[in-house]
This record gives structure tokens, C-alpha cells and sequence, in this order.
């Protein structure tokens, strides 16, 4: 059993007459063989909570349980975790395989013979058998990180830890080892807790995916639930590619108005509005490929001027202009706009969300 908590943990660093508090009462069960991905804007915390995790940073409240033990102020090196770097914090002077040795060697009383075993395990597992006997300035970025994965894979952790570990690598390589890596998980089937800033990363890695934004954590759930069911309006911007649209409105006990629109809800979203909304000041969000190009006049449509046209080759990213603010819009590469040309919108109201516009949190 790796099932890993997180328990009211918050971390206040004092930093002269400053404090701060970079985790906020932040808890999380992380399930045994969890692929769970932390994910947030710089700052957020992210590696402050990876690091109270591998003990790295003591907590200043809260508890951390790995398995059913308490490690909460057992050692870093006492926890059964292995921890991946972003800098693969590999030593220059040893061979690939003496690097995937040391960690062993160093904390665990295993035979020598047990140890070359595991390392030609790893390696083969890692397709890096070949390099064994090299050092690490002699291997790429992707091989310097597979070596790092493969120091972590020997020491056979109930935990890996992982903080940005594939950032140094160029975007193509980066694309291909996140797939080596869910490979990985699929065959080890470890509990993993990956550290990333980039929401590409989260989506396409994450069993689930938690956000967090100043040392707080704004939600949790599956890739699919941040993306349709978002629990706030930073939820709903920071997932997805472009950024959903956001607008201003208040809603007037009968309709939404925005200026120069006027969006009709539906009974179930009126009910949300009347139950849910504090004030009367809302935003509304809808993502970019869900806003509709129509030819007809009706409910929850409007004209907007295209501004920019970004042929992107599938699809074409428009920029389209309205009192209401700018929408962004991805629409099919067939659909022919040129800039300057008027276009009737819909938004379709299986796809509007309504954030309350003082809490931010999700009306519908
Ligand atoms: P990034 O993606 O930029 O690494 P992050 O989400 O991982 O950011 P953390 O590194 O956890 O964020 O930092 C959270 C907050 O705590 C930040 O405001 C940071 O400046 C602060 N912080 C982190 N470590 C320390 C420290 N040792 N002393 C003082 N403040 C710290």
C-alpha cells in the first residue's frame, strides 16, 4: 500500500519580517498506484508541497501519512520515497551505471549482485543498457533524464516524486518521453506525484490533477472533470488551450446582460443563478472551440467584427470584436473568415459557464 496523504499540510517560511505562506491547509489523498499530477502558476507551491512530501521541508502544520505510517518526522531517506529533479542532479564523475548504483549502495544493505541486478533491470526497462559505462556529459538531455528515472526506479520506492523533470527538454523530446513515461507507470504501477506548471502537461499525464494557485488548492478530479466541470473561474481559465473566454455581466433576475448582448439562460441555469449567485455581478466563460459560427439570428447569438484570423492549417484561430470584449474562437480550417469580416456567433448553452463575479466560484 503507497496510498499517499496530504493532511492539513500547510508551510509559512519567514523570510525577515515577512512570512510566507507558500501551503495553505492543503490536503489531498493520493490513491495507491495514482498517477497525480500538481499543476499551478509559478509560485502556487507546487515544489513546497512535493518537498514536505519527500521531507525535504518540514511541515508547519498538518501530516503526512505515506502507506499507513505517519512520516510526517521520519527522514527523508526513512520514507520509501525516490525523488526525480528537473537539473537530473546527476554526479559528473561517476558512470551511468555507478550513478544508479549510489542511491542503493548508500541507503539499503543490498548485496552487490542484487544491485547489478536491478540497475540492468532499469536500464533495459529505460532502453539505456547501452550507456552504462558512460558519464553523464556524454549522454543527451533524454538520456541524462532516463538515467535519472532509472536511479530513481532501483531504489524501488512506494512513492516517486517528480518536479518538472522533463522542462529542460526540447518540445519534441519532452512530447515523447511524457509518453515513455505514463508507459513507465502503466508497467511499474507506482504511485507518482509529478510536479508541472505547463496544463498540456497535467491534461495529457494526470490520473487526476491538482490545481493549486497561492499555496492553495482549488480543486481536484480527472483530467475530463477540471475541463467540463472547472470548480472555479481560475479552474477554467488555467486548463485548457486557448484560455476559455471570460466576460462581464450581471444578471438582472430574468436574463444575463453584458453590453450590447443579451444572453437568454435556461431554467436550470436561472435556478443556478438565483440559488448560487451572491450579488449580481457574474462572469461568463465559454471555451474557444465552443464558440459556433451561424448563419441565422436567434437566442444567445450576436455579430462580432473578426479583428485577427490565425490560420493554423486544421483548424483557424479567430479574434473577434464586440462591445462586450474580445472572444476567442477555434473553428474548423474549412470555415472561411477573413479579418475584417462580420460574423454571427452563438453561444451554445450546453457550453456557458457562469462564474459568481465575487467569489469566482462556479454558478453553472
Ligand atoms: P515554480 O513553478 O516557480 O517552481 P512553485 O509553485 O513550485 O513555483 P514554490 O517553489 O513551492 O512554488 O514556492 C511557493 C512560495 O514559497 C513562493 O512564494 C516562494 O517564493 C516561497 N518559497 C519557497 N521556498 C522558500 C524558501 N526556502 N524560503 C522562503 N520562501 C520560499
Amino acid at each position: 500500500m503507497a496510498q499517499t496523504t496530504i493532511d492539513g499540510v500547510t508551510k509559512r517560511f519567514d523570510s525577515g519580517d515577512d512570512t510566507i505562506v507558500a501551503v495553505d491547509d492543503l490536503s489531498i489523498d493520493i490513491r495507491d498506484g495514482e498517477f497525480l499530477v500538481l499543476v499551478g502558476p509559478s509560485g502556487c507551491g507546487k515544489s513546497t508541497t512535493l518537498r514536505t512530501i519527500a521531507g525535504l521541508e518540514t511541515v508547519s502544520e498538518g501530516n503526512i501519512y505515506i502507506g499507513d505510517r505517519d512520516v510526517t518526522d521520519v527522514k527523508p531517506k526513512d520514507r520509501d520515497i525516490a525523488m526525480v529533479f528537473q537539473n537530473y542532479a546527476l554526479y559528473p564523475q561517476k558512470t551511468v551505471a555507478g550513478n544508479m548504483r549510489f542511491g542503493l549502495k548508500m541507503t539499503t544493505d543490498l548485496d552487490d549482485e542484487e544491485i547489478t541486478r536491478r540497475v540492468e533491470e532499469a536500464a533495459e526497462l529505460l532502453d539505456i543498457s547501452e550507456l552504462l559505462d558512460r558519464r553523464p556529459r556524454a549522454l543527451s538531455g533524454g538520456q541524462q533524464q532516463r538515467v535519472a528515472l532509472g536511479r530513481a526506479i532501483v531504489r524501488d520506492p512506494a512513492v516517486f516524486l517528480m518536479d518538472e523533470p522533463l522542462s529542460n527538454l526540447d518540445a519534441k523530446l519532452r512530447t515523447q518521453m511524457r509518453t515513455e513515461l505514463q508507459e513507465l507507470h502503466d508497467e511499474l504501477e507506482a504511485t507518482t506525484v509529478y510536479v508541472t506548471h505547463d496544463q498540456t502537461e497535467a491534461m495529457t499525464m494526470g490520473d487526476r490533477i491538482a490545481v493549486l494557485a497561492g499555496g492553495e488548492l482549488q480543486q481536484v478530479g480527472t483530467p475530463m472533470e477540471m475541463y467540463y466541470e472547472p470548480a472555479n473561474e481560475f479552474v477554467a481559465t488555467f486548463i485548457g488551450s486557448p484560455s476559455m473566454n471570460i466576460l462581464e455581466a450581471t444578471f438582472d433576475g430574468e436574463n444575463i446582460q453584458l453590453p450590447g448582448f443579451t444572453y437568454e439562460p435556461t431554467d436550470a441555469q436561472r435556478e443556478a443563478l438565483d440559488r448560487d449567485l451572491r450579488g449580481d455581478s457574474l462572469t461568463l466563460g465559454i471555451r474557444p472551440e465552443d464558440v459556433v459560427l451561424t448563419e441565422e439570428p436567434g437566442p444567445r447569438t450576436t455579430e462580432f467584427t473578426a479583428s485577427i484570423v490565425e490560420p493554423m492549417g486544421n483548424e483557424n484561430v479567430l479574434h473577434l470584436d464586440h462591445e462586450l470584449g474580445e472572444v476567442v474562437a477555434t473553428v474548423a480550417g474549412g470555415q472561411r473568415v477573413r479579418e475584417g469580416d462580420r460574423v454571427r456567433v452563438t453561444l451554445p448553452a450546453d457550453h456557458v459557464h457562469a462564474f459568481d463575479g465575487e467569489t469566482g466560484q462556479t454558478v453553472f
